[in-house]
């Protein structure tokens, strides 16, 4: 693979900034809250350097980082029994490898369209979910560590 030209990663909002509130790290990426209005629980793992596509990644890097998103979906299904999960890898906007993991629920805003698709209706989500989101978050990097990462 070649390597990724030096103005991207000078340019890249991943690498200047963390992406949201910081959750949890190691030496390869991050876990951090994505604040997105509306969508409590919304969690990303974001690659501590700059690459575009995973298969930019060593074969042992990409298992690595799955593992992470694996152990985070797990902890956001335990904790706040979401309708389904969504896993997504886009880049397009900012193109440096992070995974969104997205709890969903029936009634959230986009159901069951991708939260990038138009909103479909503009009610705030119940205020208990906000809540058990918080404590999700609050206790991933326990539940992270007790998963051996
Ligand atoms: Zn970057």
């Amino acid at each position: 693979m070649t390597a990724e030209p030096q103005a991207n990663a000078r340019e890249c909002e991943l690498c200047h900034g963390a992406g949201g509130t910081l959750l949890w790290q190691n030496d390869l990426c991050r876990v951090v809250v994505a604040d997105e209005p509306g969508l409590p629980g919304f969690l990303r793992v974001v690659l501590g350097r700059h690459a575009r596509e995973m298969t930019d990644l060593a074969a042992a890097e990409r298992d690595r980082l799955m593992a992470v998103v694996f152990a985070v979906e797990t902890h956001v299904r335990q904790s706040l029994e979401p309708d389904k999960m969504n896993l997504a890898t886009l880049g397009n906007a900012v193109p440096h490898v992070h995974w969104h993991v997205i709890p969903r629920w029936r009634d959230d805003r986009h159901f069951p369209g991708a939260v990038w698709s138009p909103a479909r209706h503009d009610r705030a989500p119940p205020a208990g979910r906000v809540a058990r989101a918080a404590a999700m978050a609050a206790a991933l990097p326990a539940a992270l560590a007790a998963r051996g990462l």
